[in-house]
């Protein structure tokens, strides 16, 4: 067995209507615009059990109310959307600068999330688990290294879907991430520009590196 395949595994462990091929599983629930950023990789998905996540979102079920956190890589299979517009309609209302900041931060998470969705749930099984599995290593490091996020940002233009790269964090911390930046195309690098913080632009100076 792969061991990709374990995550369809421990969800149907859990709720085995989705082995039974309930395909109707997922529009069941929603996302309900809560997020919680645990600062570092130590929470747990409620569906799936995933260990060293980040970020958590909770879902709940549309006529039963039962509410589960779950990761990102589980997620991208719910409604985003409802959420992102209950996130936005709290934003709008924040008082405090600090509490502002929050809600923009995890506004920008979901509408990253929710652009990813859109090739997730057209993606063929193989692809959904590349996509799960990078957007696993984004849940531990809290960004996007330059080859992962290469590969995603040249599926969604192949798919036509519509990319905002300014949403997606890049990580430039460990030497691989750095190597791999080496080794991306002219055109992968103008589409990660956007997606760059000052710091980073002047790190890819340094390193020689033409943006
Ligand atoms: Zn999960």
């Amino acid at each position: 067995m792969e061991k990709s395949d374990q995550w369809q595994l421990r969800l149907a462990a859990r709720y085995p209507e989705i082995q039974a091929g309930e395909e109707n599983f997922f529009n069941q629930w929603t996302h309900t615009g809560q997020f919680r950023d645990h600062g570092k990789p130590i929470a747990v998905c409620d569906l799936c059990g995933n260990r060293g996540l980040r970020y958590h979102f909770l879902v709940a079920h549309r006529q039963t109310g039962e509410a589960i956190w779950v990761g990102s890589q589980c997620v991208l299979n719910f409604d985003l959307s409802e959420g992102a517009m209950l996130v936005r309609q709290r934003q709008a209302r924040q008082v405090t600068e600090e509490a502002a900041k929050v809600e923009a931060n995890q506004t920008q998470l979901i509408h990253m999330l929710s652009q990813l969705q859109g090739i997730y749930q057209l993606a063929s099984k193989q692809e959904q688990r590349q996509i799960r599995w990078m957007v696993g290593k984004f849940q531990q490091r809290g960004g996007f290294s330059p080859a992962d996020l290469g590969w995603l940002f040249a599926a969604m233009l192949a798919s036509g879907h519509q990319l905002d790269p300014a949403s997606f964090p890049l990580i430039l911390r460990a030497k691989k991430d750095r190597q791999e930046l080496h080794q991306l195309s002219i055109s992968a690098l103008n589409w990660l520009k956007p997606a760059l913080t000052e710091k980073q632009c002047q790190k890819i100076a340094e390193m020689g590196i033409r943006l």
